[in-house]
């Protein structure tokens, strides 16, 4: 069987968004613009409140969906569809933005430490406009499929006979794998799926070697098989079916062409997504 290569290795760049959070930003950076249909992931991470207690105030979004991991720390959630969460330690939130939405996320950490990930995934240009929605996927709604040699969260597709809760607009699948020190794994994915993996603890190796804090783009056929080095490993492997249009993004809106962004911030500024 076919195994995927790493195309590319990508290490992302440090920035601050929000109201003044430091960030690493792997996809939306220079070095990987996107990988249709994933339109940004960012870490977040740090010990230091000062870091990001200044969260991120009211904005707005539209076209898309932000899904966002808690490893550690917690994160209030309020937006203009009137909806309210509360996210905790190992939890995911999963916000379709859809024609649009105004909200704040404001993190909090969880003894001395937050530490998670955000990644925007793209709508198909025939729902870039449905009605905006949000769930709030708790950790023990998470399945855990657990092997001697590791385990594997399954937060988006399946796995083994797991379905995870979170449930895109299009083919997607979100894992969070665990390998003890020198154990392999082999993992199927889609034909034509795009896909990587994102090393935050630990290191792999596929055709390459991957460390902490590399973005590994993998080739589109066949399965995902890599094993760690002599200590616990941690990575995120996430693949979806690519949307092949256009793209066209502005800030916080990403539609298909540059007059429909433009709407957007009109209709914004009028008060429309309020
Ligand atoms: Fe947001």
């Amino acid at each position: 069987m076919i195994e995927r290569r790493i195309t590319k290795i990508v290490k992302g760049v440090t920035t601050i968004d929000g109201g003044g959070v430091n960030l690493k930003r792997i996809i939306a950076s220079p070095e990987l613009e996107m990988l249709d249909p994933f339109l940004l992931l960012d870490e977040f991470g740090s010990e230091n409140p000062e870091d990001y207690i200044a969260g991120f105030p009211p904005h707005p979004h539209r076209g898309f969906e932000t899904i966002t991991y808690m490893l550690n720390g917690k994160l209030r959630h309020e937006d203009t569809a009137g909806n309210k969460g509360y996210l905790e330690d190992g939890s995911v939130q999963w916000m379709t933005a859809g024609k649009g939405v105004i909200h704040s996320e404001m993190p909090e950490q969880s003894d001395g430490l937050i530490r998670g990930f955000q990644l925007w995934l793209n709508l198909p240009k025939r729902k870039k406009m449905i009605e905006p929605s949000y769930k709030d996927i708790p950790c023990d709604k998470i399945p855990l499929m657990e092997f001697p040699s590791g385990s594997v969260k399954v937060i988006s597709g399946k796995f083994n006979g797991l379905e995870g809760p979170g449930k895109p607009h299009t083919g997607m699948l979100y894992y969070d794998i665990f390998l003890k020190p020198n154990e392999d794994i082999r993992i199927p994915i889609e034909n034509g799926w795009n896909g990587f993996c994102y090393v935050y603890e630990g290191k792999i190796t596929c055709n390459k070697i991957m460390s902490k804090g590399h973005l590994g783009v993998l080739s589109t056929k066949g399965i995902f098989a890599c094993n760690s080095e002599n200590k616990d490993t941690r990575f995120l492997l996430i693949a979806g079916e690519p949307l092949n249009e256009p793209v066209a993004r502005g800030g916080p809106f990403v539609m298909n062409t540059k007059s429909e962004v433009i709407q957007a911030f009109k209709d914004y500024h009028s008060g429309i997504l309020d």
